[in-house]
This record gives C-alpha cells, structure tokens and sequence, in this order.
C-alpha cells in the first residue's frame, strides 16, 4: 500500500528506521537514512572495538580486503573525505598493472602504467574510519551487543525488529517499532526464514558455491631483503589453475597473505602447512618470500565464500518497509574484491531512491534499485565460478556460460596481460566502471579475435622495470 510506505511519505522527524547489522553496508545505510527519518537506529550483535581492530561479527576482515575505484568514489561522495583519511592512516593506492604482479589464464601481466587504482589497507581501518565518521551523528542510535531475532509485522508490511541481548548480559527479548527495516546483516543473513514466519513470502535464493575457502595469515618483509617494488601479489584462478592467491601491501609495514582455493584444495591453517600450500602456485615466488617473512599472525581460515543472491526485487515478494541489501542482499565470491565496493554504491543508490522527486520510491523500486546495483559484480563473479571443476548449483538451472562467450572471455584473458589497451577495458569491467558489454565493442572485439597472444614476462616481474 503506497500511501504507508515508508519512502513515499514526507520527511517526518517521527520517523524511526532500523538497520540491522553494523557492516559497511549498515553503516553508510543509516548515514543515508538521517537525512529521511529523525531516528534511525543501529541493531549489531557485537561490540564495536577501539580502533581498527578485528571483530567477531566481520571474520571476513581478517583476510586480504581492496577498494575499487568505484567503491572509493562512492564512499567519498556519501563521507566526503574518507578516502583521504584512509591514506592518511596509511592505505595505498595500488595501480593495476603499474604496482602489481599478476598472473592470470597462464601469463603474467605486463607492468605497464596503471589504469585504475585499488585502494589497500586492513579492512578493520576502513570500517574503524567509516564508523567513527557515522557515529558522530546523534541522529543515529547504536544498539550493540544485541542480535535481531525476528521481523515485526505480516505479509503487507514489516513493522520492526524482535531484539535479543547477546553475550553475558540480558538475554530477554523486546521489540522494536520501525517505519522501515533495512537487513544488512551479511551473507548469513537470517531474513528469508523471518519473512516466513510473518507469512510473507522469501524471496527466490540462488547459490553458485565453489566451496571456496581462505586462510590468511600478516607478515613482515624479510629481514634484510630489499623491500618488495609491488604492493600486490595477485593469482587469478581458471579452469585449470584453480586457486588463488593475494599478497598484499597494508598500513604500518605489514603485507595479508590470503591464499584461497575450492573444494578439495582448500588451504591448511598450520602456519606450516600455509606455506607449504603456496607451493602450488605458478611459480615459487611467493613460497620463497612466505618462508623467509615473519608471521605477525596466526592462519586464521574461512569458508562459506558461495556466491549467494536473494531476489527480494522480485515482483510481489516484497513487504513494505522491507529492504535488504550489502550481502544479505547478494554475496560474491571474494576473489574479485567487489562486496565493499557493491555495498557503498548500494547506499548511493538508497539516497538517490529516496531523494528521488521524479517518481514515487517505494521498498520495491528502491530494492530493484539496489539489486541493480549487485548485478554486474555478481556477473563478474558467479560466471567465473561456473566454469571452476566441482562447482554446484544451487537455485538455479544454468550451468555453464554459453560456448560461444566462454570461448570469447578465454580468448581475451589471454590476451590481456600483454594488451593494454584490451587490458584497461577489462580492468573497467572488474572495477564496476563499465558495462560487461563494453568488453565485446568493436575496438576490444578486433584484438581478442584477430590478434595473436601477445608476448609477455616468462618470470613474474618482480621490478619495475617492464614500464620503462
Ligand atoms: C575472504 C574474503 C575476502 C574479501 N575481500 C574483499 C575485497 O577485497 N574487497 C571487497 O570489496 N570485498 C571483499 N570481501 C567481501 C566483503 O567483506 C563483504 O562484501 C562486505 O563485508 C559486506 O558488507 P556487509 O555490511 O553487507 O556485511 P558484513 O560486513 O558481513 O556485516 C554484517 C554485520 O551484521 C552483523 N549481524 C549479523 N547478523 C546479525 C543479527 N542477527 N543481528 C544484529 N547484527 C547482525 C554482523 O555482526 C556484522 O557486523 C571479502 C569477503 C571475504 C569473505
């Protein structure tokens, strides 16, 4: 019913909005929602740490985390500044190819000068940052070490959240009333089973799972070794070559090195076998640099990376006062870096809907909204995974990218780590800065069909030298 719609009414200072969860996604959420409601308040099961430090809640930031360049513009137009101040605070720009030594589809790229930059520092100093900025808004209200148990409300509308305290404390139940519930909870997000129980409808799943899992583990450089001339370390996996691997420069003279691969080749979390394990990769590099740094760290592993997407946008699924979004709307395969950056261009997305005078924003055409904005990454990610040996499906029918793509994308990551122009067009395309399409343009499409495979570095280019 549009008129009870929480986004069609007037900006009223009785309005109250819930977000559940305090990731990136619920936290750029509610700075979003002061500008639409007086209270907005913050449901979180855990405690936020001092400082940019580590969290039960967000495992996932104990691994290797960037910021693509359109993950950085969004933040920064949503906390104007951020950026700065994560650099401040000691994150990199990392150009791509400039500062990187990457392997992908059996080649290792040509450093030429970079055609995006990656943002790289720990992932508990972008949350840290983003959490002191929205925090100091007293528009917004922070429930912590308290879980959200259940959604208020029926199949029509949601009307707030069932709470329950965690940890030592109170564990009783009381709910809280709420114009609009926005579910960023993450991937585990528990929000199809309380639509259920409200007797709404949850929306349709789909699962592409790998069975990829992580272990990460923080160095030091070796002792008395040159300093690296990258600041990332990147293998991309294929049909063939199935893992991947990051190492990475961050704040304060540490590198995080997150080696990944799928079911049955999942990496050990004994600092032995850690290092051991990167002996699988292409070349012994990155084994030799593993063995003689100094762990800062234990392994900590982490599974549960599937590629998951709830269509909520699907028509009359939706209850009103209902969204969902970050990866509790769509999660992805890690390995692509995208979950941050969907997550902050998902509340660009939220403000543009809300604010928009145009047309009537209600929950479902801002949740389409927000869908809109998972596709691509989800594109990028899930039809990579499809063609992974082991891979199952679950929710969905399609197997396998069409022969014809298949054959066009394999042609063209063979070719890009020595083309770069073909590469700054494919680096667009991860970066979430243009259309899938773009990569089958006239220009991009001349190279991948009718040039050879350019030559590139037999060994990983561990120097500059390549740019000159
Ligand atoms: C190994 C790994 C590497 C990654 N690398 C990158 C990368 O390089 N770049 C990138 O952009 N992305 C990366 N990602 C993805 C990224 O971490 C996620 O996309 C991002 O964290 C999503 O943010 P979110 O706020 O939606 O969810 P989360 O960050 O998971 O936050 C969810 C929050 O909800 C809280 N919560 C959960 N349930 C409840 C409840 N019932 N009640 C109250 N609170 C609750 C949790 O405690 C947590 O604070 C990586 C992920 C993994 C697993």
């Amino acid at each position: 019913m549009p008129s009870e719609d929480f986004v069609t009414q007037q900006r009223t200072a009785g309005r109250h909005a819930v977000v559940i969860g305090a990731g990136l996604a619920g936290m750029l959420a509610a700075w979003v929602l002061r500008e639409h409601a007086g209270r907005v308040t913050v449901i979180e099961r855990d405690r936020a740490p001092e400082g940019p430090k580590p969290r039960a809640g967000v495992p996932q930031g104990r691994h290797a985390h960037v910021l693509l360049p359109s993950g950085q513009r969004a933040l920064d137009a949503l906390l104007p500044g951020t950026v700065d101040r994560l650099l401040n605070d000691g994150a990199r720009q990392v150009g791509m190819p400039e500062d990187m030594v990457q392997w992908q589809a059996g080649r290792w790229y040509l450093r030429t000068p970079a055609s995006i930059h990656l943002l790289a520092c720990t992932r508990p100093l972008i949350d840290w940052t983003v959490r002191e900025r929205v925090r100091s808004d007293d528009r917004i209200h922070f429930t912590q070490s308290t879980e959200a148990a259940a959604l208020l409300g029926d199949a029509g509308r949601v009307r707030g959240v069932r709470v329950r305290g965690r940890g030592a404390g109170d564990r009783a139940t009381r709910d809280i009333e709420a114009d609009l519930v926005i579910d960023a909870s993450g991937r585990s997000s528990a929000s199809p089973l309380w639509l259920n129980e409200i007797g709404a409808r949850a929306p349709r799943e789909e699962s592409i799972d790998t069975g990829l899992a992580y272990a990460s583990q923080v160095f030091r450089a070796p002792e008395g070794e040159p300093d690296p001339a990258f600041h990332c370390f990147y293998v991309l996996p294929n049909a063939a070559q199935p893992l991947t691997a990051v190492l990475l420069r961050v704040e304060e003279g540490r590198w995080i090195a997150s080696l990944s691969g799928p079911r049955g080749l999942e990496p050990p979390t004994d600092a032995e076998g850690f290092v051991d394990y990167a002996s699988r990769y292409p070349h012994p590099h990155l084994r030799d640099w593993l063995s003689k740094a100094v762990a800062e760290s234990p392994v900590v592993g982490g599974r549960h990376n599937a590629n998951v997407r709830r269509y909520y946008e699907e028509r009359g699924r939706l209850p009103a006062g209902f969204l969902a979004m970050g990866d509790a709307l769509c999660a992805f395969n890690p390995i692509y870096g995208q979950g941050m950056s969907v997550a902050a261009l998902g509340a660009v997305a939220l403000r543009a809907a809300l604010s928009d005078r145009d047309s009537v924003p209600t929950t479902a055409r801002t949740q389409r909204a927000l869908a809109a904005v998972a596709r691509q990454a989800w594109e990028i990610a899930a039809g990579a995974d499809k063609e992974i040996p082991g891979v199952e499906f679950y929710g969905t029918a399609r197997g396998a990218t069409a022969d014809a793509a298949a054959w066009y994308l394999r042609r063209l990551q063979q070719r890009v780590p020595g083309n770069p122009t073909l590469g700054a067009a494919y680096r667009d395309v991860l970066a979430l800065n243009a259309p899938l399409t773009t990569l089958f343009a006239p220009r991009n499409a001349a190279d991948v069909l009718f040039t050879r495979v350019p030559a590139t570095p037999e060994h990983p280019p561990l120097t500059r030298d390549s740019l000159d």
